[in-house]
């Protein structure tokens, strides 16, 4: 249906279609564009933006100006949220602009969060904070350096609005400077896309969207059957439906693949210790990607038990260690919602390939982070098991640990000399140093670990250093990092701080010396008080 610009943006229930037609509702004349990821603009979009053209990237990527030939809408979808249907969700403050195809041939949906309200919108305003705006921005372009699957932020513009929000610590509402963040990715498909279609019995409508989902996004798994010469054509999927008697759509496959790649994902998550903080199955990417930056959080002392969101923190079910149990959950969750498709239930089959490529993704990430050539299972688990355990006990930052086990000389820990200590030293929290019994167990393990490294054929010390620096960055986006760029922001307008992240956090496994004494160490102390870089779901 056309977007009627009168109707289009009320709240309702939307049956029967992926999608609503709406507008972008600015209330702001003066949008300022606070940061521009020139990176992500120039790979994605072939796009550069010279100052002079500023203000115009500010009002188009505000909402206020619309790109010729955009007809923007906002998708539908329900999901499960804290393990609980939720019924009928959908982009409520996300409005998708269009698709681009760059030079590459790769096509990207480009979205505005916070430009006003959708159909989708529930309860709430339909804007968004400079705040998780900043957050969001940064995350996404972090993850991606990382070498982790993640949608991608172009651009952040300040609007020039307040914003009210009463999620925070102490109970009081606030008034927030607004922003909207433009996103950017293959598909923004969820798990909850299917599963509403599903749980509404919209069968055809399911139909549509796994096969679309197919065509555009996993055309490799019509290869086959397109060389066995039955397909001709499978450039669009009314073909691809219209010859689904004959030839099937392999939606069985597509499962797999997707377990797959969440399993993957997922392993890129543990291993940098990037925890999302709220895997509701509207969250979940249908091309296993990053999405939907909120709460999320970086650990700093390992804790198994860390969850960033202040409403997770009873229950804890998005905590770190149970990241890949839960996205488990979220998989089996969509195999159910594509059961009317695959006229079977795959849960089976879905866990043990999502549990098989999890451990083996597991297993190379930890290989890469021990610097070893080979993997001894049992072994070097339980490595790996010992080290998590001493860096719990000891509260060890997870990033600075990791990436010190790189500076340590094999050939001298064997002699137990307390100089080969001295990598760990520099990063253990000061009671650890202190304590001789604790550091006897972290020399001990280190010995073993030691050991285990020059028993390798053809040990190459600076090769191995190499291997685990490309494993264990130096740089990530801390909590209290994020808060300075946006405080400085907030405050004073001044975005040079969010900036110099975007830089930092670009090369992430680099040394770059000359940042290390302001962001290679444990968050500071004010930034540990309770309330203090706290998020919650609704920001
Ligand atoms: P999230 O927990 O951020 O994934 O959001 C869950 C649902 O709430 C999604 O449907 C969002 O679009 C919607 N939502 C969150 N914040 C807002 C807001 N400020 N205005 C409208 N909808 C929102
Ligand atoms: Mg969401
Ligand atoms: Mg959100």
């Amino acid at each position: 249906l056309p977007a009627d610009p009168e109707t289009a943006n009320y709240v309702r229930v939307v049956r029967g279609a992926a999608l609503s037609f709406v507008h972008p509702s600015p209330t702001w004349t003066e949008p300022v564009l606070a940061v521009w990821s020139d990176r992500c603009a120039r790979a994605c979009l072939d796009l550069e933006v010279r100052p002079s053209e500023r203000d115009y990237a500010a009002r188009v990527f505000s909402g206020l100006a619309m790109l010729p030939g955009s007809r923007p809408y906002a998708q539908r979808y329900g999901g499960h949220q804290f393990g609980v249907w939720a019924g009928q969700l959908g982009d409520g403050r996300v409005i998708v602009l269009g698709e681009y195809q760059n030079r590459c041939g790769e096509t990207w949906t480009l979205q505005l969060k916070g430009a006003g309200k959708t159909p989708f919108a529930r309860f709430a305003d339909g804007r968004a904070v400079l705040r998780s705006s900043v957050r969001e921005f940064l995350a996404s372009e972090a993850l991606h350096a990382l070498g982790i699957p993640t949608s991608r932020a172009l651009s952040l513009v300040v609007t020039g609005d307040k914003v009210v929000r009463d999620m925070f610590y102490d109970g009081n509402p606030r008034e927030e400077p607004g922003a909207v963040v433009c996103r950017l990715a293959p598909s923004w498909v969820r798990f909850g896309t299917f599963e509403l279609a599903t749980d509404w019995n919209e069968l055809e409508l399911l139909r549509q969207l796994a096969d679309d989902t197919i065509v555009h996004h996993y055309p490799a798994l019509l290869a086959h059957e397109r060389s066995h010469g039955k397909r001709t054509s499978a450039d669009s999927s009314r073909s691809a439906r219209n010859e689904e008697s004959q030839n099937p759509m392999p939606y069985r496959a597509l499962l797999l693949q997707v377990a797959e790649r969440t399993a993957a994902l997922v392993a890129g998550w543990q291993s940098v210790g990037f925890v999302h903080g709220v895997l509701n199955t509207d969250n979940m990417s249908i091309l296993g990607i990053t999405i939907d930056y909120g709460p999320f959080g970086f650990l700093d002392a390992y804790m198994p038990e860390y969850t960033p969101n202040t409403t997770d923190l009873p229950g804890r079910r998005y905590c770190y260690a149970l990241q890949p149990t839960i996205c488990l959950w979220n998989l089996l969750q969509l195999v159910r919602a594509f059961e009317p498709l695959t006229g079977t239930n795959l849960s089976e089959e879905v866990s043990q390939t999502y549990e098989t490529k999890f451990r083996e993704e597991m297993s190379a990430r930890l290989r890469a982070k021990l610097g070893f050539q080979t993997w001894n299972s049992d072994a070097d688990n339980g490595l790996v098991r010992d080290l998590y355990e001493l860096m719990r006990q000891d509260r060890a930052d997870f990033t600075r640990t990791w990436r010190a086990l790189s500076w340590l000389e094999p050939v001298a820990c064997l002699q137990k000399s307390d100089a080969s200590l001295e990598p760990l030293l520099r990063v253990l929290p000061e009671p650890v140093r202190k304590n001789p019994d604790r550091l006897e167990a972290w020399r001990l393990w280190v010995q073993r670990y030691a050991e285990r490294t020059l028993a390798e054929d053809n040990f190459d010390g600076t090769a191995r250093r190499k291997q685990m620096q490309a494993a264990s960055p130096k740089y990530i986006l801390r909590n209290y990092m994020a808060q300075v760029a946006i405080e400085k922001a907030e405050n004073e307008q001044d975005f040079s701080e969010i900036e110099r992240l975007l830089k930092l956090l670009e090369h992430p496994y680099a040394e770059q010396p000359e940042m290390e004494a302001l962001y290679d160490r444990e968050p500071p102390t004010w930034s540990q008080r309770l309330g203090v870089c706290m998020n919650s779901c609704s920001s």
